[in-house]
């Protein structure tokens, strides 16, 4: 028997070290994601919970363990257009639960249960699953059927985790070639309020959410099918700035949903009226004044940047909801995109970041500008990142 309550009351809830009886994924855990799937009615047995590996219980306390949540859902109105707005919701429940915090995305999840809710009865991944089918069942009627699965196995998880990079890049590569001009509508999120509560994201066809978890495709199937739901469309409406992307109706519905705090969002910019962040971008684009260029860190990303500070650092200068200039948290899928940051110079303006991150989005980067742009490897320091920028005729 657990008694442990259940309600938006409870997101936005922290667990601190020390508080937490067990810790899944995390930044010291490669093998971690969670994935849903919309199956076919006869492919999925509902209320189905497995749990693979060691249970809450079976584990010391403190551990640190990887986890794959993978969630299988059926009924004759789901798309597989729904699957990453479905998957997002994850993070929204399982926040709802008293005494769970639960962080990131895809395969970049970190959730804790705190010894409080462990001790109150709350021992079983089972309870989650539980909970998770009854609050998605009960607020999605489009959901007939859904099964939950747990596997904490690690050579399980690593297995699963190569087929979810694949959902993902098929979901990143669809909206590739689409371009803003060519949609009447723009996508809106709030469903971080809970954790930034001025913040709003605002998802274009060429402006990936800074979760990396929503993009255009994924805002139309959520508002076709729950309408009063955290994500909400966006007239494209005017565009009042054609230098800074700035929209009147984005302007507009941002004001109201971040209830005034922000009036203007300047959609490619990271240096004028930037896009807020919450806390879950996926990586962060840093001004650095004496490169009068821009870093940009990705969450993987181990140690400290140029500018001496590591990514949690820099996270939390660039989070909480706040119209923070000279940073901007991204979505990976954004360093893709055409617009990129294109009203402050787009590539021409990076000086820095990782060999990783520098590797992945290699296509992106105009030919004559990949050598000029530093990395990790290049320089340790800002006076060495200077050096570099005027040797390579930059600066
Ligand atoms: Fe929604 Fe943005 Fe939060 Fe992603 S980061 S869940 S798009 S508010
Ligand atoms: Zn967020």
């Amino acid at each position: 028997m657990y008694v442990i309550d259940v309600g938006p009351q409870y997101e936005g809830e922290r667990v601190r070290k020390g508080e937490f009886q067990v810790e899944y994924g995390g930044p010291d855990v490669g093998q971690k994601a969670e994935l849903v799937l919309v199956k076919e009615m006869d492919e999925v047995e509902h209320d189905k919970i497995t749990i693979t590996g060691m249970d809450i219980k079976d584990l010391p306390e403190g551990s640190t363990v990887p986890l794959f949540i993978k969630v299988d859902v059926a009924g004759e109105l789901l798309e597989r257009d729904l699957e990453a707005v479905l998957e997002r919701r994850i993070h929204q429940y399982i926040n709802y639960i008293e005494g769970i915090f639960h962080m990131g995305q895809r395969n970049e999840i970190w959730i804790r249960i705190h010894k409080n809710s462990f001790n109150k009865g709350l021992d079983s991944l089972e309870h989650i699953g539980r909970i998770l089918i009854d609050l998605y069942t009960a607020e999605l009627p489009v959901i007939e059927k859904m099964s939950v699965e747990f596997i904490t196995d690690p050579a399980k998880v690593e297995e699963l985790l190569t087929v979810a990079l694949t959902v993902y890049k098929e979901r990143d590569d669809k909206v590739k070639g689409l371009r803003d001009e060519d949609v009447e509508e723009f996508y809106g999120c709030v469903l971080c309020q809970s954790f930034a509560p001025t913040h709003v994201c605002v998802i274009t066809a060429e402006r990936v959410a800074l979760c990396g978890a929503i993009n255009w495709f994924d805002g139309r199937a959520a508002v076709k099918v729950d309408p009063e739901g955290a994500q909400f469309a966006i007239p494209k409406g005017n565009l009042i700035d054609p230098e800074y992307y700035s929209y009147d109706t984005v302007n507009q519905i941002v004001a109201e949903r971040s209830m005034g705090e922000v009036t203007r969002f300047n959609l490619h910019s990271a240096l004028s009226y930037p896009h807020t962040s919450c806390g879950c971008f996926e990586a962060i684009v840093f001004y650095i004044p004496e490169a009068d260029g821009f870093g940009i860190v990705n969450r993987d990303f181990v140690g400290s940047t140029v500018i001496d500070e590591p990514f949690s650092t820099l996270a939390g200068m660039a989070s909480g909801g706040k119209q923070n200039e000279g940073y901007l948290g991204v979505g990976v899928q954004y360093l893709m995109s055409p617009k990129f940051l294109i009203s402050d110079g787009g590539y021409n303006r990076v000086a820095w970041m990782p060999s990783v991150l520098k590797e992945m989005v290699k296509e992106n980067i105009p030919e004559d500008l990949f050598d000029k742009i530093a990395t990790e490897k290049d320089v340790q320091n800002v006076d060495e990142l200077a050096a570099f920028m005027q040797n390579a005729g930059r600066l």
